[in-house]
């Protein structure tokens, strides 16, 4: 299966897809999880992408398309993407990538979270560097504070997850990435939205019954 989700920074698209990668066995494409990736590893991608992503902007299109592409070659056609496309030229820029090679996207998911709900989401979020699980100080607790279940340390707050760049980055979302929805209704692609403003298990449940009828 090849999946997208989509919706605003914080509407728990990383916390679904573990969950949908847990039940289908596919690979998890985070764009943004790549990015980190490369700047810890010190690489030319990843000191390019920085400033973008510290002040919560976009980085360039051509680099992400390029990044994903290698990414979705070595997933064998069957991943989630995460984060990715965020613009309509990446929507355009993957979608003539896939009919290359005779593929499509099979399912688009779109999490509708108002943006009241997000900040909270936000400044709560802990991350385990090492193994990507995320976690919330108040809504998804660690069995310890402060450091992962799966025994890998420390968890930690991501840079960008603060108060004056979630606000640029709900305003990136809004002037850049909402209209991804719109593309993909245009090209006919069957859109799934999910109200992810509820418990987490409830979305989770939710996005699984749908996705049991596209993989059948
Ligand atoms: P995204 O990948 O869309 O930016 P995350 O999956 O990282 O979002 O979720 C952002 C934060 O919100 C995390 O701390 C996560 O634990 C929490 N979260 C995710 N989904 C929900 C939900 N349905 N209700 C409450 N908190 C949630
Ligand atoms: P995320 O982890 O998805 O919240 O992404 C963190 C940051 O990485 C974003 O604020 C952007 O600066 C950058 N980023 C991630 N995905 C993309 C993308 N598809 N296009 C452009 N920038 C991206």
């Amino acid at each position: 299966m090849r999946l997208i989700l989509l919706g605003p920074p914080g509407a728990g698209k990383g916390t679904q897809c573990k969950r949908i990668i847990d039940k289908y066995g596919m690979a998890h494409l985070s764009s943004g999880d790549i990015l980190r990736d490369e700047r810890a590893a010190g690489t030319e991608l990843g000191a390019k992408a920085q400033g973008y992503m510290d002040s919560g902007e976009l980085v360039p299109d051509d680099l992400i398309i390029a990044m994903m592409a290698g990414a979705m070659a070595k997933a064998a056609g069957n991943y989630v993407l995460d984060g990715f496309p965020r613009t309509v030229v990446q929507g355009e820029g993957l979608d003539s990538a896939l009919a290359g090679a005779g593929e499509k996207i099979d399912a688009v998911v779109n999490l509708v979270v108002a943006d009241e709900v997000i900040a909270a989401r936000l400044t709560g979020r802990r991350s385990c560097p090492k193994c990507g699980a995320v976690y919330h100080v108040e809504n998804l607790k660690p069995k310890t504070d402060g450091k992962c279940d799966k025994g890998c340390g420390d968890l930690v707050q991501r840079d960008d997850d603060k108060p004056e760049v979630i606000s640029n980055r709900l305003k990136t979302y809004h002037t850049q990435t909402a209209a991804v929805v719109g593309y993909y209704e245009s090209k006919g692609n069957p859109i799934i939205t999910v109200d992810a403003d509820r418990d987490i298990d409830v979305v989770t449940a939710a996005v699984l019954a749908e996705l049991d009828d596209v993989s059948a």
